[in-house]
């Protein structure tokens, strides 16, 4: 690619791993624990993965990887990456931090849109109610922006999602189910609102659009691989077994686990660092 770069990326089972999911997913390769969590191992990140980043992150006028979440800041700051970032996105695009610190424009841009959904209190109560009925283990609040619950997979299935999107969709709320987490999300959070911000600032500073590179392996990263000009998803993933991704400039990996991670990671170097390009730096 010839300009500016910004590579947006989810992190969970798209860069890090837990080891239940490395253990469902295979492709394990040799890697370092990156997220700990009441002395609990949460996350592991492959060697090849880190040192890949870490090569990006030396060429910053070429390339700004923004690490791209559902998760909550606090949850993101866990993560020892092997870069810092100048800009990562956290809240399914709720939150844009700029050196670790909140971006308050995009605090308010959110706020604005997220007043033309249902409050999040009022979708607490749902979830509390199918807490209750134990339906749902736990429900949390996340940023004062969505709601999640803990579920036990073998008892919440297509059935309880589907009740529950009928409760949602009224308030402009959408859900989403990932193994042990159901999401509650306001139609107003997505990653990809964020990343359009950030493109614009970048754009901005450069003078010129960088070209958006995407990785993800949910539908919570679809619209965010919807907007990339390339983007990747890792086989094994939540996407991939509902077919081949539904976006022409998509790229399913071959591998799964960690060592799609690799595969994504070594694509973003070609991409960006690729034949004669080094010299930009
Ligand atoms: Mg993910």
């Amino acid at each position: 690619m010839s300009g500016p770069v910004l590579v947006s990326t989810d992190l969970d089972r798209t860069l890090i791993f837990s080891p239940r999911a490395t253990e469902l997913l295979g492709g394990g390769l040799p890697r370092s624990v990156v997220e700990v969590h009441e002395g609990r191992v949460i996350s592991e990140m492959a060697d090849v993965v880190r040192d890949g980043l870490a090569e990006l992150a030396r060429f910053p006028a070429a390339v700004t990887v923004v690490p791209t979440t559902t998760r909550t800041v606090r949850q993101l700051q866990r993560i020892d990456l092997p870069f810092t970032p100048r800009f990562s996105i956290a809240a399914s695009g709720g939150v844009v931090l700029e050196h670790g610190r909140v971006d308050e424009a995009w605090s308010r841009d959110t706020a604005a849109r997220l007043a033309r959904c249902a409050p999040v209190a009022e979708v607490r109560v749902v979830l509390d109610g199918l807490v209750e009925a134990g339906v749902v283990l736990r429900a949390h609040t996340a940023e004062d922006m969505f709601c999640y619950g803990i579920v036990d997979p073998a008892r919440f299935g297509p059935e309880e999602v589907e009740r529950l999107t009928a409760q949602m969709l009224p308030r402009s709320w959408r859900v989403a189910h990932q193994g042990t987490k159901v999401y509650a999300l306001p139609d107003a959070l997505h990653k990809a609102h964020a990343i359009a911000h950030v493109r614009d600032r970048l754009a901005a500073e450069a003078g010129d659009v960088p070209a958006l590179l995407a990785a993800g392996d949910t539908w919570l990263d679809a619209e965010m691989l919807e907007l990339a000009d390339r983007g990747w998803v890792p086989a094994g993933s939540e996407i991939s077994r509902s077919g081949p991704p539904p976006w022409p400039r998509v790229t399913l990996t071959a591998s799964a686990g960690h060592a799609a991670a690799a595969e994504i990671v070594a694509a973003w170097h070609e991409a960006v660092l690729g034949a004669g390009e080094q010299a930009r730096s």
